[in-house]
Order: C-alpha cells, then sequence, then structure tokens
C-alpha cells in the first residue's frame, strides 16, 4: 500500500474535452506543477494505473473506450472526473450527442469542479483519490482474508442500492464480451429494483421468460426471492428468482470481479434452490458466450435445453434442472457459512 499511496500511477483519457481540461491536467506534469516528483507517473497501459482520470463528457465513440480502459485497471481502482464535462456533461450535456458525465458509464470516485478545472484542483483531486484507493485496499485485504467466512442471507428492500450497485459492476464484463450496453441488468433503476422486492413477478415482465404465458400459469408466482453474500457487511454476490407452478426461475447471479473464482457462485446457486423447497425444476438462462456460466451450471448438475435470440448479439442459452426425486429444500436459505 505504501508504493500505491507515495508512488500512484495515473491514467489520462479524454473523453470529448474542448481540451481545456487536458492542457490542465497535462500542465500537472511540467516543471511548474511537476506532479512525477511525488512519485506521480503518467502511464499509458491501464493495466499498470491505479487512478483513472477522464476529462470530458461522455459520447457514444468514447463510451465503450471508458469502460474498455477502466476494466483493465486492476482492483483497487479510482476515478477521478476532471472538470464540468467529466462531473456531469456540463455546457455540452444537452447536444444530442452527450450522454452525460463519466458516472453515466462506469462508478465515480472523485469530481474536480472547473470549466477548465485547475491544476491545483487536479492534484488535490488525485490527493483525495489517494484516500478513496488506500481506503478501498484495506477493505479488499479485510474482505480477501475472510473469503472462508461469506454469510449466504436473504437480502432485503435495505439491500437494493448496494446490490444494484454490483450489479453493474458485475455486468461490465459481459457489456465488454458482447459489446452490447443495453443489457435489461445495466438499465435497471433503483425505483426498480425496490419495486421487485416488493411485488411478484407478474409486475416485472423483464424478469420472466418472454414464453411465459402468466394468465395460463398454474399458479400465482410468489414474490421474488434475493439472496446476498455477505462478508463483513459487505455484499460481494447475490442471486434472485421466483416461483411458478413447479419451477423457480433463477437470475442474474453477481460476484463483484475480485471474489470471482473463488466458489461464491457455486454457492449461490444451491442456497437459493434451498428457498423453494416446493420447487421440482430449476431454471436459468444466460448469455451464448458465458462460458462461465455455462460451465457453472453444468456443474451444479443443469443442462441446457433451448436458445432464443435476445438481441441481435446475445443469444440467451437456457439451463433447466429437475429437483431429484424425494429431495427438497428442507431450510430457508437465512444463514448459511462457506
Ligand atoms: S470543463 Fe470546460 S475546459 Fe473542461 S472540457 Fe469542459 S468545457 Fe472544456
Amino acid at each position: 500500500m505504501l508504493g500505491l499511496r507515495k508512488s500512484p500511477w495515473i491514467i489520462h483519457y479524454d473523453a470529448s474535452s474542448c481540451n481545456g481540461c487536458d492542457i490542465e491536467t497535462l500542465a500537472c506534469l511540467t516543471p511548474l506543477y511537476d506532479v512525477e516528483r511525488l512519485g506521480v507517473i503518467n502511464t499509458g497501459n491501464p493495466k499498470h494505473a491505479d487512478i483513472f482520470l477522464v476529462t470530458g463528457a461522455v459520447n457514444e465513440q468514447s463510451k465503450e473506450v471508458i469502460r474498455n480502459i477502466y476494466h483493465q485497471l486492476p482492483e483497487p481502482k479510482v476515478v477521478v472526473a476532471i472538470g464540468v464535462c467529466a462531473s456531469s456533461g456540463g455546457i455540452f450535456r444537452d447536444c444530442y450527442n452527450i450522454a452525460g458525465g463519466v458516472d453515466r458509464v462506469i462508478p465515480v470516485d472523485v469530481y474536480v469542479p472547473g470549466c477548465a478545472a485547475r491544476p491545483e484542483a487536479i492534484i488535490d483531486g488525485v490527493v483525495q483519490a489517494l484516500g478513496v484507493l488506500e481506503r478501498k485496499q484495506s477493505e479488499m485485504s479485510a474482505l480477501a482474508n475472510c473469503i472462508d467466512r461469506i454469510l449466504y442471507l436473504r437480502a432485503t428492500k435495505a439491500d437494493a442500492a448496494e446490490i444494484l450497485v454490483l450489479q453493474k459492476i458485475a455486468y461490465q464484463t459481459e457489456i465488454e464480451l458482447y459489446g452490447d450496453d443495453s443489457l435489461p441488468p445495466m438499465q435497471q433503476t433503483l425505483e426498480e429494483l425496490e419495486h421487485d422486492f416488493e411485488h411478484v413477478p407478474v409486475n416485472a415482465p423483464s424478469l420472466l421468460p418472454a414464453d411465459r404465458d402468466l394468465a395460463a400459469a398454474p399458479a400465482a408466482p410468489a414474490r421474488i426471492v434475493f439472496l446476498k453474500a455477505v462478508i463483513n457487511g459487505k455484499i460481494i454476490g447475490s442471486i434472485r428468482g421466483y416461483q411458478l407452478g413447479d419451477t423457480a426461475y433463477l437470475s442474474r447471479m453477481i460476484v463483484h470481479p475480485y471474489f470471482r473464482r473463488r466458489g461464491v457462485g457455486r454457492r449461490l446457486l444451491p442456497e437459493i434452490e434451498k428457498a423453494f423447497p416446493t420447487a421440482r425444476r430449476f431454471e436459468a438462462n444466460t448469455g451464448h458466450q458465458s462460458k462461465r456460466n455455462h460451465y457453472q451450471l453444468t456443474q451444479l448438475g443443469y443442462r441446457q435445453f433451448k436458445t432464443e435470440p435476445l438481441t441481435p448479439t446475445i443469444t440467451l442459452v437456457y439451463f433447466e434442472k429437475l429437483r431429484p426425486a424425494g429431495t427438497s429444500g428442507s431450510r430457508p436459505p437465512i444463514l448459511v457459512s462457506s
């Protein structure tokens, strides 16, 4: 951590700036301000950077590049939006081609005001970013040290905001995979997610399989059950599902990228199956290129039974699993330690 604090490496990207903020950012590296003497290095390789500086508002062309750079930065990482354009879209926010500030695409940690942002303010923003970086680093170390103490709990509406943030982080890799940011999980708002906690799926058709005719459903759908995987009070994974007739539909299994390949997903799925003790069949779907999900589902006894186009670039692959005769989810997944 000392290396990060004393010598943070930054990467700078111009999202569509008028160049005012870019010049001020580069001025920080000139002899007058000379942040390199403090150990700050401006790198061109995102894989070497700790802090991502973005100038200018986001447009259709820069959106993908921002995401691409962001995902190449190793965890933990901090994003600094420099100037009002990067913070909110600024004077360009109502332009036809402007999506808004950087936080429309990736999570932003520090906002530096100004038009143009002054070098002193930018340096101050980087110093604040160091504080955020240090906090994230210590949080992650603490969490990584107790990966064997994950709790799998029933989530409530109070968890909606944290689950939504996690959902948007987790689905970034899917967007990169398919080059399509119109995926429903990325478009979901907090109000919609909170609504899902309180209403039966008939009011949330986006969660339903396209061919499901609710009117012909054999039984009224139950509420959506949300599970969360928690370490030290922080949600690092989640899954949701509901039962319709004999079938439990499971969806949106999300795990924070830092905690992937540690068995969290492999526990979430069986845990939510237990939430539907009367279900005889479980159904889940995932994108055709999400090979890791295919592998995980297959390992847990699911088998592929159909495919269906979702968008021009994504085909959904459906998996099902029949509950072995004589078994049932004997207890609700309220408190399980991995
Ligand atoms: S904040 Fe001002 S100087 Fe910076 S990119 Fe926007 S218009 Fe240009």
